[in-house]
């Protein structure tokens, strides 16, 4: 992941799962809810591929960072 492509990436919150080992995002593309591995210690952010990648568009993907307040699944 460079600079240059990573201003073209949203930043989505990920909300980290009880256990550590999932984090659940709301879609910037879609509107649903995907789940993405979290790393062994629950801190493994950044890009990730979109799970709606059947739409070509979507096919950059988002980089998930720490969310900073709780949203609804
Ligand atoms: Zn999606």
């Amino acid at each position: 992941m460079n600079e240059l492509n990573e201003r073209f990436i949203p930043k989505v919150a990920a909300k980290l799962s009880k256990d550590k080992r999932t984090f659940t995002i709301l879609c910037p593309y879609c509107g649903e809810i995907h789940t993405h591995g979290a790393g062994v210690d629950g801190n493994l952010y950044g890009h990730r591929v979109a799970h709606c990648v059947n739409f070509c568009e979507h096919i950059a993907g988002y980089c998930l960072v720490k969310a900073t307040k709780f949203f609804k699944v």
